[in-house]
């Protein structure tokens, strides 16, 4: 059975582009079709400015969340990163494997380098390597795929270039992982700036859709979404990115394609409620569960604690033969 595994990193509060870029298909296919472990990635979210107790909230969050969505501990592992040493054990190696220069050519490191900087502040070194620790979550566990969004597709990259690096210089040690995207929505654009994407770091916008709105938010920040100038209803991701968008996020919560959406919808309005009242009800089961599930943190936990013991026992092996291989 294939391996695979992906991650969340508790920054902020889920989004709609996390539950349709990644999210959806662990639920529906991943979780049924191999041996899965999603993973919170709590190490990662210590990159950037973090309250230490936002950071734990957010992670228990997280967890719940994706519980809520549809993982099911029967069938897949749930765990939180920083409970299983094998990943910053193991990132330590592949730091001596992958190169500065690599890891400044990453367009997240840039771009949130850049944002960093422009806010007076200092960049952490580990923005600069959170990479490698990426490629360490995903090598230690022999994963075969890793369902993401676009926006992670150079991550995964340069987890094969290293996986493939340390395989030549010290025998082969790493499988190497490909990527899988959704077909539709893949990169689930701001609301408000269509020509960004719709992340949990962008604090409370109105171009945000988090999973946990209530029903009205969801309404009116759709409502409000910013469409293009034309009146046209057309898939056009280039030209016409809001209109495009949003027939994106309609067509993955509907099935369909959003070029054949784009043929029903006459106005701007109307595609805007239909969609508003699509995402409303993907969102009300996983906020009724996610209610049942607040209630019952000591499941949550205990969800948490079992994943991690697997999850260690998976990747001690690997990691073990990795310090092996490199000559420790
Ligand atoms: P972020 O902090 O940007 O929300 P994470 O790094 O926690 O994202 O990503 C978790 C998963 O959600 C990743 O697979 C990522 O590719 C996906 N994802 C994040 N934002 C989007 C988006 N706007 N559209 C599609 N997928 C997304």
């Amino acid at each position: 059975m294939k391996r695979v595994f992906s991650g969340i990193k508790p920054t902020g509060h889920l989004t709609l582009g996390n539950y349709l870029g990644a999210m959806r298909r662990w639920n529906t296919v991943d979780q049924h079709e191999a041996d899965a472990l999603f993973c919170v990635v709590d190490l990662h979210a210590l990159t950037v400015d973090h309250d230490p107790g936002r950071v734990r909230r957010l992670s228990r969050q997280a967890a719940t969340l994706l519980l809520a969505a549809g993982l099911d501990p029967q069938l897949c592992t749930v765990f939180v990163q920083s409970h299983v040493d094998e990943h910053a054990r193991l990132s330590y190696l592949l730091e001596c494997v992958a190169t500065d220069g690599e890891m400044r050519r990453m367009i997240q490191y840039k771009e949130k380098a850049a944002a960093e900087r422009a806010r007076g502040g200092s960049v952490r070194l580990s923005l600069l390597t959170y990479p490698v620790l990426m490629a360490a979550d995903i090598l230690a566990y022999g994963t075969d795929e890793v369902p993401v969004g676009d926006d992670q597709t150079q991550h995964v990259e340069l987890t094969r270039d290293v996986a493939v690096r340390f395989n030549q210089r010290y025998g082969r040690t790493f499988v190497v992982p490909r990527t899988t995207h959704p077909e539709v929505a893949a990169r689930v654009m701001n609301l408000q700036d269509p020509t960004s994407k719709m992340g949990k770091s962008d604090d409370v916008g109105p171009g945000v859709v988090y999973l946990l709105d209530e029903p009205e938010a969801v309404r009116k920040k759709i409502m409000r979404a910013v469409t293009d100038s034309g009146s046209e209803v057309v898939h056009d991701r280039e030209a016409r990115p809001g209109v495009s968008n949003l027939l994106e996020i309609l067509a993955a919560c509907e099935g369909g394609n959003p070029k054949d959406l784009a043929g029903v919808y006459e106005t701007y309005g109307s595609l805007k409620k239909d969609t508003a009242e699509a995402v409303v009800e993907l969102l009300r089961p996983v906020q009724q569960k996610h209610k049942e599930l607040c209630a019952d943190p000591a499941y949550v936990e205990g969800v948490l604690r079992e994943g991690a013991e697997k999850a260690r026992e998976m990747a001690r092996p690997r990691v073990d033969a990795a310090y092996r291989a490199i000559g420790l």
